[in-house]
């Protein structure tokens, strides 16, 4: 028995089954990680568009660590410089206003949609038009939120406040604003649903609609923010600006985080008492997110993103060239989907026995969020297995397109 299967036993014994982890993962550098029997992979999943710097990047591994010997936490009883820090930067490079700091993407977007709610309370407003194939969390409020059965399925009764609208077309949002409705929460490009960017137009007519009607436009930026498109913000590539948006997973490099940016208009609406989160904005976590956006901005990572994932692209477009089974290559910057005809999960595991970790956004997208900082030599590297994955799984003549 080696050491990873121990683990994985002891895992399945004690954990819930809401998850089925495949390798033991004991250590990461970079783009690459090691599991318990240092075998090495490389690492396209990036703790699923966590590790947007790499994986225990030296400046991020300072920052907790001179944190974590200083002061961890202190509650929200007395001040705290990181975060008051981290608010000032992050409304300079955004959307002026506020922040209010939580620990997950969640419970980041469930403070989104309760000061929506607080906003539109007086005028009896209260309902939020999401898009059908969305993600935006787990907890009762977000599985109603995300317009996907498959999460909800069981949880029943839901809250109410949330109709679903059609991703990237305006007339289905147009015919389900009402009285009722507050605001149009959406992410730039749909992560969990399948890699899929919203349409410039669709921003821009989301932005027009919620102008007309009063509406606040909501973002989750909790996948495609923090330079994942090559911008900070997905919302900046179709140059409107939401109201409010929400930032997770990358933005304190794995430290738990979570963070809702309010511009002007939203950013007084919480009052004391309204909202609040334990471990929201401690310093540790104010620390790894301080340090994460001063390697984005060092290392010109926003550019790399671009480029980099030009690079991916290209790779993958030639499997789409190649085989049959291989439909179509989408996203945006450094956030790609591999759309399969059959399971993705099949290419997934089958490019894990080459040593590349990557994984799945739906049944037949294949997702890859590497490292913003990911090399050239790794890129190359990860499309040769990519490549040998594909080859073995779909190779064999008849169904390479002749061209
Ligand atoms: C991951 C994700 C969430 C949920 O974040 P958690 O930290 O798991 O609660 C919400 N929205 C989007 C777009 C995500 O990708």
């Amino acid at each position: 028995m080696s050491k990873s299967t121990d683990i994985a036993a002891l895992f399945d014994q004690y954990i819930m089954h809401t998850y089925a982890p495949s390798v033991t993962l004991v250590r990461g550098h970079g783009c690459k990680v090691w599991d318990a029997d240092k075998k090495a992979y490389l690492d396209f999943t990036a703790g699923i568009a966590v590790q947007n710097v790499g994986h225990c990047h030296p400046k991020v591994v300072k920052a907790v660590q001179e944190q974590a010997a200083a002061l961890m936490h202190c509650s929200n009883l007395f001040y705290s410089p990181n975060a008051a820090l981290l608010a000032q930067r992050l409304a300079k490079m955004s959307l002026g206003g506020k922040s209010f700091f939580c620990n997950c993407g969640a419970t980041a977007n469930e403070a989104m949609v309760k000061l929506a709610r607080l906003y539109g309370h007086d005028k009896g407003r209260f309902e939020v038009i999401t898009m059908l194939n969305s993600f935006h969390g787990r907890t009762l409020g977000m599985i109603a939120a995300t317009g996907q059965t498959k999460v909800q399925k069981g949880f029943d009764p839901l809250p109410l406040g949330f109709v679903h609208a059609e991703f990237n077309n305006l007339e289905s949002v147009k015919a389900l604003v009402s009285g009722r409705t507050v605001a149009v929460m959406v992410e730039a490009v749909q992560g969990e649903g399948g890699v899929l960017p919203a349409t410039k137009e669709f921003m821009t007519g989301l932005r027009a609609l919620c102008d007309a009607h009063d509406l606040l436009l909501l973002c989750d930026e909790i996948q495609c923010g923090m330079g994942r498109t090559g911008a900070w913000f997905g919302w900046q590539k179709s140059g409107v600006k939401p109201d409010a948006f929400t930032l997770a997973k990358a933005v304190a490099s794995g430290v738990p985080m979570g963070v809702l940016v309010a511009g002007p208009k939203l950013a007084d609406v919480f009052t004391p008492g309204t909202h609040a989160s334990t471990f929201g904005g401690n310093p540790l976590a104010c620390a790894a997110a301080m340090a994460t956006l001063d390697v984005i901005e060092e290392e010109g990572l926003l550019r790399r993103a671009e480029e980099a994932g030009k690079l991916l692209r290209e790779g993958l477009q030639a499997f789409v060239d190649k085989y049959d089974q291989v439909v179509e290559v989408r996203g945006e910057g450094l956030m790609l989907g591999l759309v399969v005809e059959g399971a993705a999960k099949e290419v997934v595991n089958t490019c894990r026995e080459m040593g590349l970790l990557c994984c799945v956004a739906g049944e037949h997208v294949v997702r890859f969020v590497p490292p913003l900082n990911v090399k050239d030599d790794e890129l190359e590297e990860g499309l040769d297995m990519i490549g040998d994955a594909l080859d073995q799984l779909y190779g064999g003549g008849e169904a390479e397109k002749d061209d």
